[in-house]
């Protein structure tokens, strides 16, 4: 038989283009701040994971300079290969004090966290639970280890403890529980107290995603701090690239865990090591949400004030309780239209969140605060969104 290796790839996109389920990639001609040119145009960006404003900060951009300056660009190899820097080391001690724990690890991305990490911690015999909302990197970590896996509904701590005792039931050797701490297509959070007090009567161990939750909630060390559950939580996984504004993945827990990740993390033994002007600056990020608590208490006044106008207004935000907060419109077609015009003729860049990262009929503009917005970019922006909403009566 000849084959025509390629002709699927026409035909696939020919289909994403035709039910408009294709994503445009737009273009940044400025760093990622509220103010950026984005495709010639200056918007207002309400969509980024930069909630602290630290991506474009002079302190962290500096910190990477100095770097580049005394080490050059790359790392060379992978970290069990050829070694890290001492930056990474120094990064790590600080970060697993900030966060309140024995260890930490500078990982490749949150993606390859949790790649490499949940299939080493559960096999043949045990068992892994996974809130039904989880985001696709947690999805696709459960699909490659050989336990059984649960999926439990979303933040329904009573059908978690249901799967927990048919794991127990059936004998399972470990159980591990997973969830987001943040849920980035809702902005909200995971009953993490209530999972860590059911987990607790079954001896199963809790991973928490916080990708999203560092730097927005717990002064910016994340859901575990919000709580107050540190040593509850055992498995702490995160993103440099959101909240702290620079780039990397990161595990927080025992030294155990972190000696074991070390070891056994395919997605840790397998890439290469950060550059180090990388490292340097994911150092100064955590210094900065240290030192400079009014980032933090900015994000939260925005978050407020904003969430508040939006449901005056009657917008529907859901279940958000953090500065992550969907305007839920309904059917695609709508909310694709509102992100267009917002875009094209009120310069106001939000997301449009369509099938399959949601449901057809709960499709969403995905709007987030950052810190470094303006109580009068704040108000530009919702009269924009006011005047659009109305325009395509979804108020
Ligand atoms: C963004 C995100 C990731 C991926 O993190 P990166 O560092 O961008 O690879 C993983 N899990 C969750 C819950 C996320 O929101």
């Amino acid at each position: 038989m000849k084959r025509e290796p390629e002709a699927f790839l026409k035909e696939e996109v020919k289909n994403l283009y035709d039910n408009h389920l294709n994503w445009v990639i737009r273009h940044l001609e400025t760093g990622s701040k509220p103010h950026a040119v984005v495709d010639g145009k200056e918007v207002l960006m309400l969509n980024t994971n930069n909630y602290l404003g630290l991506a474009v900060h002079p302190k962290i951009v500096q910190a990477a300079r100095d770097a580049l300056d005394k080490y050059g660009m790359g790392a060379g190899a992978v970290p069990t290969i050829a070694g890290t820097f001492d930056l990474t080391k120094k990064f790590q001690d600080h970060f697993a004090k900030f966060k309140g724990v024995e260890a930490s690890l500078l990982a490749q991305t949150g993606f390859a966290v949790n790649q490499g990490v949940i299939p080493q911690l559960v096999g043949k015999g045990d068992y892994v639970i996974s809130d039904q909302l989880n985001h696709g990197s947690i999805i696709d970590g459960v699909r490659l280890t050989k336990a059984t896996r649960g999926v439990y509904a979303h933040n329904d701590v009573s059908e978690l403890e249901k799967q927990l005792k048919i794991a127990d039931a059936a004998g399972a050797r470990r159980i591990l529980v997973i969830t987001d701490g943040v849920f980035s297509m809702d902005g909200d959070m995971a009953p993490l107290d209530k999972i860590a007090d059911v987990c607790e009567d079954f001896g199963a161990m809790i991973f928490v995603d916080d990708c999203h939750g560092e730097g927005m909630l717990g002064e910016g060390r994340g859901i575990v701090a919000h709580f107050g559950l540190q040593g509850r939580v055992h498995v702490e996984g995160g993103s440099l690239s959101k909240g702290f504004g620079v780039f990397g993945g990161t595990v927080a827990g025992s030294k155990d865990l972190i000696e074991f990740v070390k070891n056994k993390s395919r997605s840790y033994l397998l890439s290469t090591a950060h550059p180090p002007s990388v490292v340097a600056a994911n150092d100064m990020a955590i210094t900065v949400v240290e030192t400079e608590p009014h980032h933090y208490k900015n994000l939260w006044t925005n978050t407020n004030y904003f969430k508040g106008k939006l449901d005056d207004l009657g917008f529907n935000t859901g279940n958000s309780s953090t500065p992550i907060i969907p305007l839920i419109i309904g059917n695609p077609g709508p909310a694709q239209e509102m992100a267009d015009i917002l875009f094209k003729e009120e310069g106001i860049y939000g997301t449009p969140i369509v099938f399959p990262m949601v449901a057809r009929e709960l499709s969403r503009i995905r709007v987030q605060m950052n810190a470094a917005l303006t109580r009068e970019d704040l108000d530009f922006a919702l009269a924009g969104i006011e005047k659009v909403g109305k325009k395509l009566s979804i108020i």
